[in-house]
């Protein structure tokens, strides 16, 4: 322990200790004046500085400081870009300690699990390892600057809809594989120096009170050493919390808390030690966040290229026939839609901030197009379609060689706070797209949102350009990409189904009353379509270039490994057009054969490189242990088993352009409690299968269910019959059932104690 935090906490008094745990106002923590315990300011968020002057509240309601607008995380994903998250990072850090911010509350680690999701847009992927490692990125960049990351929601927050009273009953394999996956990497890889405990209860308990998640597994088991807060105004019961390991309420509790603290111990129900291991961890935050070095490199317009650097590489080209795009500054541009004026730029509630300055898509493509008209085509404040406003748009569309279309979501839509009920657009901007369609085929639809649409007019649009909420330099980005400054290099970090029925979560999303069981397992996002073969609108890692790139030559370091080595797979990728892009090489594994119930292939790496036309270059993945494991619930532990697994590389996971196959060794068998009903197909699949035979053959030699010899053979040549088929599933007891005496008993119990012994 810091000498300087061991000293103040033999000289605080258990009041002083009490009142340390909750927040002196709505942002910061209490000081002690007497001892020098300074206070410190966290504040939101994930994509921008929310310090607010004046009057405080979690909703983004109340002006803040200008600061630096960056694409959302939705945004920030599709990129698949660690190191420009990490300058993200850095350039929020940098604008934090500039005000004086010690922690910045973000990133965003919740998976995905419905498109319906109000925060989608906060929040990086459907998929854990994609999420783990962004935000890895993004917190590492804060910190790098000396400020605190709060990786949050911790945990199981997917959905807005009564978030605070809502109980998560997700399966033990899920929790783990899926939703604290994504929680997991990001804690090992960067240490946050904070986790915010999300509202929501998990399996029956308030997260900020959750025992097992806060101290069992995310400090216990992932090696957390920093400091829990509360989603601000997560707190249930105040002395369970400190009990559990959540050691700072925000905001105040305005002496609630402290007294409940007080009482809790008085009474003898919350040990004092618990509340001094609390006090520990905010007295070392306190000491981290004021012993940092001064920054002095900070330059506004520096952090507005990068906002646009970002913005461009978040821009998904998710359609693009005959080429219609890049476009040529010569063409008559029809530029249609308010979006094109009044950018929907970021999401709404605690991550909403003050742009010090906004680009708007309509000015910029003016300063690249020889000619631009414009129409507003709908009132982005109503629903309701304006004919008048359709047919000016359409006529403006008809005049000119080619119409750029933004549609998408408004405010209202989605936010923090509540979930979308359907996925469709707007009934205005729907009339809009088929009207423009008619007078202009030509017709390239801009889509602003924070997460998936319906897109019932896909097979008629030649060009769909997904720009997500771009920050307040996306309006610039998505005219560099539209004129060719830059190819779109994004991918979508989520898949876009045709219709919401489609999505796995869709009949249990968002529960009932006050419960939401997530009764779709492991299977979300393409970890289902996938599976069940359902074709998607756009599949997860899905995004076009104005190049192409071709994969060859994937390579192996090992075709033979044992459990714990690690295997690096190579392959050569050529850019085969005549611009420069970048691509994301995608890296999925395949289980050939499990015995536990697996998705069809997972992500296990990825990397993002660049090149000229013609160039070739080689990509290095590394996987490790986990790549290959399941969750496996009797073990409480990460299982591989001995077997094939298919590697297979692609660019999106819909199209897998090279695949190998290497065979894994398991450190330790898969081992299981043999009893009278253990199926003799199971033990014949396990380390017993010898014992088994030996014993069948000692005593059961006249029974069907002993294998014969032709049996053997076929089974040994890979093939079957009916009477194996109906053997494997035969519980051990059957052997008796059907030949019974009180030998054949005798024996079977010692050969089931001989068999769980050896374990
Ligand atoms: C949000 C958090 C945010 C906090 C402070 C809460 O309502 O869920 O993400 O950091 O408010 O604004």
């Amino acid at each position: 322990m810091n000498n300087q935090v061991n000293q103040w906490l033999n000289e605080l008094t258990i009041e002083e200790k009490a009142e340390l745990c909750s927040g002196k106002d709505f942002w910061t923590t209490q000081a002690v004046e007497r001892l020098g315990i300074p206070s410190i300011m966290m504040t939101d968020g994930p994509h921008g500085l929310r310090k607010q002057a004046g009057e405080s509240d979690h909703l983004g309601l109340n002006e803040s400081v200008p600061a630096t607008c960056f694409p959302s995380a939705v945004g920030l994903a599709s990129t698949w870009n660690r190191d420009l998250i990490y300058d993200v990072g850095v350039a929020l850090g940098k604008e934090a300690r500039k005000e004086g911010v010690s922690v910045l509350l973000g990133p965003g680690a919740n998976i995905k699990r419905s498109p319906l999701c109000g925060r989608n847009f906060e929040y990086f992927s459907e998929d854990p390892y994609v999420s783990a490692q962004l935000a890895a990125a993004h917190i590492k960049g804060v910190q790098s600057a000396g400020v605190g990351a709060s990786l949050k929601h911790f945990a199981v927050n997917n959905q807005e809809h009564r978030r605070m009273s809502v109980d998560a009953i997700v399966d033990e394999r899920t929790l783990r594989e899926i939703y604290l996956a994504s929680f997991e990497g990001a804690v090992k890889e960067a240490q946050p120096w904070t986790v915010m405990c999300s509202y929501n209860l998990v399996n029956g308990e308030y997260a900020s009170e959750h025992k097992r998640l806060l101290t069992t597994i995310l400090r216990d088991e992932w090696g957390f050493d920093g400091l829990v807060v509360s989603d601000w105004g997560a707190v249930n019961e105040r002395a369970a919390g400190v009990a559990a390991g959540m050691d700072l309420e925000m905001p105040t509790s305005n002496g609630v808390g402290t007294q409940k603290i007080l009482d809790a111990i008085e009474k003898g129900e919350l040990d004092e030690q618990a509340l001094d291991r609390a006090v520990t961890r905010i007295l070392d935050l306190v000491i981290k966040s004021t012993s940092q070095k001064d920054l002095t490199d900070f330059d506004m317009d520096a952090q507005h290229q990068l906002a646009r650097k970002v913005a461009r590489e978040a821009v998904v080209l998710l359609k693009n026939e005959s080429q219609l795009l890049p476009l040529e500054k010569s063409q008559r541009v029809a530029v249609i839609g308010e979006l094109a004026k009044k950018p929907r730029y970021q999401g709404g509630g605690s991550s909403h901030i003050n742009p010090y300055q906004l680009d708007n898509a309509y000015d910029e493509l003016a300063r690249f197009a020889d000619s631009v008209s414009y129409a507003q085509g709908y009132d982005l404040e109503k629903d309701k379609v304006d004919d008048q406003l359709i047919q000016e748009a359409t006529e403006c569309a008809r005049k000119s060689e080619v119409a750029v279309l933004f549609v998408g979501l408004p405010d209202r839509y989605e936010s923090e706070g509540f979930d979308r009920d359907h996925m469709s657009l707007p009934t205005n901007h729907e009339a809009l797209i088929r009207s423009v369609l008619d007078a202009q085929p030509n017709t390239i639809v801009i889509l602003s949102n924070g997460s998936p649409v319906e897109m019932p007019w896909v097979d008629d649009v030649p060009a769909i350009i997904e720009g997500y909420l771009g920050g307040q330099a996306g309006g610039g980005a998505v005219a560099d990409i539209l004129f060719g400054v830059e190819s779109p290099s994004g991918k979508l970090a989520e898949t876009f189904p045709v219709r919401v029925e489609d999505n796995p979560s869709y009949l249990y999303f968002p529960g009932e009353g006050d419960r939401v069981e997530y009764r779709e397992g492991i299977f979300v996002g393409y970890r289902y379509y996938d599976t069940k073969k359902v074709k998607p609108l756009f599949p997860f890692g899905h995004g076009l270039s104005y190049t192409t790139f071709s994969y060859e030559n994937m390579t192996v370091s090992s075709r033979e490994l044992n459990e714990s080595d690690k295997v690096t797979v190579t392959i050569q990728i050529k850019n085969t057009g005549s611009v420069k892009g970048k691509e994301i090489v995608q890296l999925y594994v395949h289980d050939k054969h499990s015995s536990v119930v697996r998705p069809e292939k997972e992500l296990k790496a990825f990397d993002k490189v660049e090149l000229e036309p013609g160039e070739t270059k080689e990509v290095d993945l590394e996987l490790d242990r986990r790549a290959f494991a399941y969750y496996n619930t009797d073990k409480e532990d990460w299982t591989v088993e001995s077997g094939e697994f298919e590697l297979r590389v692609g660019s999106s996971s819909a199209d897998i352009a090279l695949t190998e196959t290497i065979s894994i060794t398991s450190s330790k068998p898969t081992t299981f409690k043999v009893t009278r009903n253990s199926t003799i197909g199971d033990l014949m699949q396990s380390e017993h299968a010898e014992k088994l035979n030996q014993f069948l053959e000692r005593h059961f030699s006249d029974s069907p269910f002993t294998p014969d010899e032709e049996t053997e053979a076929k089974s040994e040549e890979g093939g079957s019959d009916m009477m194996s088929e109906m053997l494997k599933y035969m519980p051990l007891r059957a052997l008796v059932n059907f030949q019974p005496s009180k030998e054949a008993n005798e024996a079977l119990e010692q050969f089931i104690k001989k068999c769980n012994q050896s374990e």
